[in-house]
């Protein structure tokens, strides 16, 4: 899975009120003023798709986003619980709120992972807190709305048997380029160290003919991109009688008219196969990008982290991708420190970094996480060790990509215009190869595709110029 945290709000321009009772949404077509939301999203894409779905599914109802927790009257925290940090972050944004809005308080919401993992011990330990809901059943949100609506404070939905995917054709996408994709809910592969087959619940694929259909729809309403999604993504499987593989999902959506470029997050390297590779070689719609987590470049440590691979079969797929026509790069997830790892087991991560020389990592120090395999065995490396091998990883790396970077100077890109610094006259563009590159040019010019050299390069970036 992907560990790269990010941070998104809901946006909108609407009129403030105060709650009373309950929440009352406004009737479609009426000019009562509606009720106002704010969700705050934490974590993977995964969660910020979720939280179009659900910025969708309340619009539907004739709620309205808001820019601010201060103008909402339903503030809802979208959450991340993959690493202890994340999660603890949740309750003391819990406790601001609660300081801030002492003599104007909100309904309150806590959805995704903290929400499932916690369950009703949030109402105790933040008792500010309405609804309690998990990823997995964000199908009942309307019926947990409308509780709420009739003035029920304490909402729960924590269900993970669902073996539905929480679609809906309400998403109120927040970028205007790329449209995330769902494909496979949930997780079955149990990782030592990962809560999200305990918070996602089991994995469930959607059919092939749903996601094209969305896939054209979304083409014939202007997003070029599209990203497809799952905590495995790659470990799809077609329910539909139409039995598509991974890959040949994967071409079909890139000849879709329209569609410009594809991307998919986040793949197990079990279940990468060499399909994927020939499918990117002859699909110039899929993106050269591959994000593989490796986790750690210790067979031992990949063992009792349960990963299903070892490092030579890992490099095998890497060897793989890296035979194909199209210069594909390559992004990991790295985990420093866990439980029973030795200095040299480190020392076989860093030697993985020289032997892929990997275009981005995002690495972490482990921390325990309840209800998972390595939860209840000891936690046995030190906090300063971890953080001392997660300083000379993350050092090594930055050398690595000055040098894969500076290798690309001179080369001419294809660049997306994803956004505009008005302070720096500049355009932040972003390749096929998901590497982003900033160079001087206008505000106009966000959301056309352009072609750049690279001038010069930094270690997490380039800079160009427009030809
Ligand atoms: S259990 Fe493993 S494969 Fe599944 S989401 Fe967690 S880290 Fe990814």
């Amino acid at each position: 899975m992907g560990n790269d945290l990010i941070q998104i709000t809901s946006t909108a321009d609407t009129p403030q009120e105060q709650v009373g009772a309950g929440l009352r949404p406004a009737p479609t077509g009426s000019c009562e003023k509606a009720v106002t939301f704010f969700i705050e999203t934490f974590g993977c894409a995964m969660n910020v798709h979720d939280s179009e779905k659900v910025a969708g599914t309340l619009v539907a109802r004739g709620y309205r986003a808001v820019d601010s927790h201060a103008e909402a009257d339903l503030i809802l925290y979208n959450t991340c619980s993959i690493r202890e940090k994340a999660a603890g972050k949740v309750f003391s944004y819990l406790g601001t709120l609660k300081k801030a809005f002492r003599n104007n308080p909100k309904i309150i919401g806590v959805l995704g992972c903290v929400a499932q993992q916690e369950g009703e011990a949030i109402f105790e330990r933040a008792p500010q807190v309405s609804l309690v809901c998990g990823s997995a059943s964000y199908t009942r949100l309307p019926d947990l709305l409308e509780e709420i609506e009739h003035g029920n404070r304490r909402v729960m939905g924590l269900d993970l048997d669902t073996d539905e995917c929480f679609e809906t054709e309400l998403t109120r996408r927040d970028n205007p380029f790329r449209a995330y994709l769902t494909i496979v809910e949930g997780c079955d592969q149990r990782c030592a160290f990962c809560v999200v087959p305990y918070t996602r619940g089991p994995e469930r694929s959607r059919p092939s003919d749903k996601i094209l259909d969305e896939c054209r729809r979304l083409a014939g309403e202007g997003y070029g991109e599209i990203q497809l999604l799952g905590q495995i993504v790659n470990a799809w499987k077609d329910p539909s009688s139409a039995r598509l593989t991974f890959a040949e999902l994967l071409g079909r959506v890139a000849e879709i008219p329209g569609v410009r470029r594809v991307r998919f997050t986040t793949s197990h390297p079990r279940y990468f196969t060499p399909d994927i590779v020939e499918a990117i070689d002859s699909h110039p719609a899929l993106c050269e990008q591959v994000h593989l987590p490796v986790q750690s470049g210790s067979s031992a440590v990949l063992a009792r982290m349960l990963r299903g691979y070892t490092r030579e079969q890992y490099l095998e797929k890497i060897d793989c991708i890296r035979r194909a026509r199209r210069a594909i790069s390559i992004s990991t997830d790295i985990i420093v420190g866990f439980c029973g790892e030795t200095q040299e087991d480190f020392e076989q991560t860093m030697s993985l970094l020289d032997a892929v020389q990997y275009d981005q990592v995002f690495s972490f120090k482990y921390s325990p996480r309840p209800n998972t395999a390595a939860g209840s065995i000891e936690d046995s490396v030190p906090e300063e060790v971890k953080a001392a091998r997660l300083a000379a990883l993350q050092e090594r790396q930055r050398q690595i990509q000055i040098g894969t970077n500076q290798a690309l100077v001179g080369q001419v890109f294809e660049v997306l215009a994803e956004s505009f610094q008005p302070r720096l006259g500049q355009v932040v563009g972003r390749t096929s190869s998901n590497r982003i590159v900033n160079f001087p040019g206008t505000p106009g010019e966000v959301g056309q595709y352009l072609t750049v050299r690279a001038t010069s390069a930094g270690p997490n970036s380039l800079v160009g110029e427009k030809l």
